[in-house]
């Protein structure tokens, strides 16, 4: 039965076992951020140079269809180890981490990223790591192998909406003698959130969400999903999305190479780039907000 300790010594070997890895990990806590401060929500924008693959990586079907998924196993690097976390799942240290104890979860079968069957095996993970937040980057949300089923795990309290989300104002949606759904738009963004004791009624919470979001051409609904426990219960928390990038983004000059997924609706703004990290303000972060968030 897995349980954190497998995960916190995978992570020490790891460190131990894999420049790469520490080198990145030691970046990391040296890394420029500053943050800005609204009434009820704060954003951190992160200077994060080493993000500029995920950040800038192509994810047409015809670039994804032509590289080699770095998610499956056969084209891991050999450093980079992992466990079985749940049937299926595998847990691997994320070299290129964002936040402290970054991990990513990847399926052990190269299958296309989807929530709706998966969301159980999400919830799972999450009881399994009480001290994580598991997160979700819907394939056209910014997850950056859309070809392969993965999660994230980060542990807890890093992000500002953890704290922002408990003292928002939220307008009820539903409600049973298992839980309830709850939706908040006063924090720059708007999301919804669901908690009850059981798996199987977070589960059904989740697809009634899923239902109520417009989908394009028969594609899931965009959107990031975070999973955690809080207060002995079962949290979800859901950031619907009407686009992947905002569309100032890009390389050149007078744009911005900001790919919005979990992490940066979650309140850090990863920015690779000196440029943007040295001029990003609070009109910029309302535009990328406006341009994503449905
Ligand atoms: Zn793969």
């Amino acid at each position: 039965m897995f349980t954190e300790d497998i995960a916190e010594t995978l992570y020490e070997n790891q460190l131990k076992e894999w420049d790469i890895f520490s080198k990145s990990v030691e970046q990391l806590s040296n890394i420029e951020c500053k943050k800005f401060q609204w009434s009820n929500h704060s954003i951190i924008a992160q200077f994060n140079p080493a993000r500029v693959v995920s950040t800038g990586a192509k994810i047409d079907a015809k670039t994804i269809a032509h590289r080699k998924c770095f998610l499956c196993d056969e084209n891991r690097p050999k450093e980079q180890k992992g466990e079985t976390i749940i049937p299926g799942y595998s847990l691997l240290v994320n070299p290129y981490p964002i936040l402290k104890r970054h991990f990513t979860i990847p399926s052990i079968k190269h299958t296309p990223q989807c929530i709706y069957d998966n969301i159980g095996d999400m919830i799972e993970i999450a009881k399994l790591m009480p001290n994580y937040i598991i997160f979700y980057n819907g394939p056209q949300s910014g997850a950056s192998a859309p070809d392969h089923l993965h999660f994230q795990a980060v542990a807890k309290g890093q992000m500002p909406f953890e704290d922002e989300i408990e003292k928002a104002d939220r307008f009820l949606l539903s409600e049973n003698k298992e839980g309830k759904m709850m939706f908040i738009n006063n924090i720059g963004r708007k999301c919804i959130i669901a908690e009850c004791k059981r798996k199987d009624m977070l589960v059904s919470f989740f697809h009634q969400i899923y239902h109520q979001l417009p989908s394009i051409n028969k594609l899931e609904p965009q959107m990031n999903v975070f999973v955690y426990t809080k207060n002995n219960k079962l949290r979800l928390v859901v950031f619907p999305r009407k686009k992947h990038r905002p569309d100032f983004y890009g390389t050149e000059k007078d744009k911005w190479l900001i790919s919005p997924g979990a992490i940066d609706m979650g309140g850090i703004f990863v920015l690779p780039i000196k440029d943007n990290f040295d001029t990003i303000d609070k009109e910029t972060i309302c535009a990328v907000f406006e341009q994503v968030s449905l």
